[in-house]
């Protein structure tokens, strides 16, 4: 079973977002960059799946600047077999992302698109769901368990108030929540061997993707700035100004 896992690298989950003065995006100068926390989910299971014997081959594709092989690197130091850039300076939109996707996962064999229910960027939760329409595969969003037996995979999903289990029918798209798995660290030695693991680079016109823009950012805010907190002498205090703030 071949997987194929997207990695989007993004600004990482603990850095304090700036928004740039002309209000049109965040800003990225000097910004630490990451792996999208819920694609290294997304990967580990992949791995895992290597681990068990479930799976051949695990490959990881992003798209994105030439930077972002950084984060290829890390996939391949986490157990990725090989990886794959789609290089463009464009910011990509998630219908772009979901069509460079689907001609990979036809080009590459892919049994198994494992990715990120969400990008922390963007927020966008679209690019699994896009995907899997224009494969015509089954798919499965936010993922806490994902188990194979032959060409079936059983998800457990992350429900409001409760979780749903679906049984879907290889080849599928299968999007990672947060308790899917706790990704691992990635230690020297593995990061030292990935280097010479394969990393192949096209782009999207190669791919027959257009990148041009059909969003475009109007504005963008940072949350409301939050009040000063005041400090009661007594516990009585503070019921009477708890009391005073219910009745307004
Ligand atoms: P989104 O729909 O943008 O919230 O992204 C959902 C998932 O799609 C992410 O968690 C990634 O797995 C994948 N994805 C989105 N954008 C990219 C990208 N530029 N490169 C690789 N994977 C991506």
């Amino acid at each position: 079973m071949k997987i194929l896992v997207p990695v989007k690298r993004v600004v990482d989950f603990n850095v304090r977002i700036r928004v740039k003065p002309d209000g049109l995006g965040v800003d990225l100068a000097n910004v630490k960059m990451s792996m999208n926390p819920f694609d290294e989910i997304a990967l580990e299971e992949a791995v895992r799946l290597i681990e068990a014997g479930t799976a051949s081959e695990v490959v990881a594709v992003t798209i994105g600047p030439a930077v972002a092989q950084d984060v290829l690197r890390t996939a391949l130091a986490m157990g990725a077999t090989r990886a794959i850039l789609v290089a463009t300076e464009v910011a990509p939109e998630p219908l772009a992302v979901a069509r460079i996707l689907a001609r990979l996962a036809r080009d590459q064999g892919a049994d198994l698109v494992l990715l990120g229910k969400q990008a922390i960027d963007d927020d966008a939760n679209q690019t699994g769901q896009m995907l899997a329409a224009l494969l015509d595969w089954p798919q499965a969003t936010f993922a806490s368990e994902v188990s194979i037996d032959g060409d079936t995979v059983r998800v457990v999903r992350e429900v409001d108030g409760g979780t749903q289990t679906l049984e879907l029918t290889l080849p599928a798209v299968v999007s990672a929540d947060l308790r899917l798995n706790q990704p691992r660290f990635v230690s020297l030695p593995n990061i030292l061997k990935a280097r010479s693991k394969p990393l192949d680079q096209t782009d999207p016109g190669a791919l027959g993707v257009e990148m041009t823009p059909r969003l475009k950012v109007l504005r963008t805010e940072e949350p409301p700035a939050r009040k000063a907190g005041i400090i009661v002498a007594s516990v009585d205090e503070l019921i009477d100004r708890l009391r005073a703030q219910a009745l307004l």
